[in-house]
Formats: C-alpha cells, structure tokens, sequence
C-alpha cells in the first residue's frame, strides 16, 4: 500500500482505495491508465482468459443442444435453431467485449 496524488486534484489518496475522498475520482482507472501497454495486457489476461472459457462453454452447450434438437425425432427443431441463435448471441457479445478489451469490467 502506498499513498499517491490524484491526478485529478492532486488530493494526497491511499493506492487501494476505488475513489478519491476529495473529488470522487476513480483511483483504480488512474492507476490503470499509467501502466504501459505491455503492463495493462497482463493486468487483463487472467480477466481475458476466463471471458474466453465463459463464452466458449455456453457455445459448446448451446450447440449440444442445438445438435440434439435436430437429432432427436422428438423435439421439435425450431427449438435447435433456438439454440443455434443463443450460440450466435454469445459470440456476438464475446467479440463485441473483446473490441474495448482494455476497457475494466
Ligand atoms: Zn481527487
């Protein structure tokens, strides 16, 4: 822990603090923002990585049982192609996040 300036008032503020008491800005950000490229790359691979698993074990799910719709005589397949829609809609946001992937959330 170390204490740091807010690059916004100047305010003397603690380094594990989310906010700046005096004028509320967001310490993690500004700390974040004077990481080099390289450093804020590897702050976000563990975030990255797990974005990655996420999104690739709903379209493996998704399309299991998209798969099953279309092959079990049973279930009808508009349910499949259901299924084939949520699959699309997860790679969508997936791809969409990763365009602002140096964006924190
Ligand atoms: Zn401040």
């Amino acid at each position: 822990m170390a204490i740091i300036r807010c690059s916004e008032c100047g305010n003397e503020v603690s380094d594990t603090a989310q906010n700046c008491p005096n004028c509320g800005a967001d310490i993690q950000q500004q700390i974040f923002d004077s990481l080099s490229p390289e450093e804020q790359r590897e702050v976000l691979a563990p975030r990255e990585r797990a974005r990655l698993i996420y999104a690739g074990g709903l379209v493996v799910t998704f399309l299991g049982l998209a798969i099953n719709c279309f092959v079990d005589e049973y279930v009808p397949a508009w349910k499949g192609v259901l299924f084939l829609l949520l699959a699309l809609i997860v790679v969508i946001v997936y791809v969409h996040a990763k365009k602002g992937n140096l964006e924190r959330w």
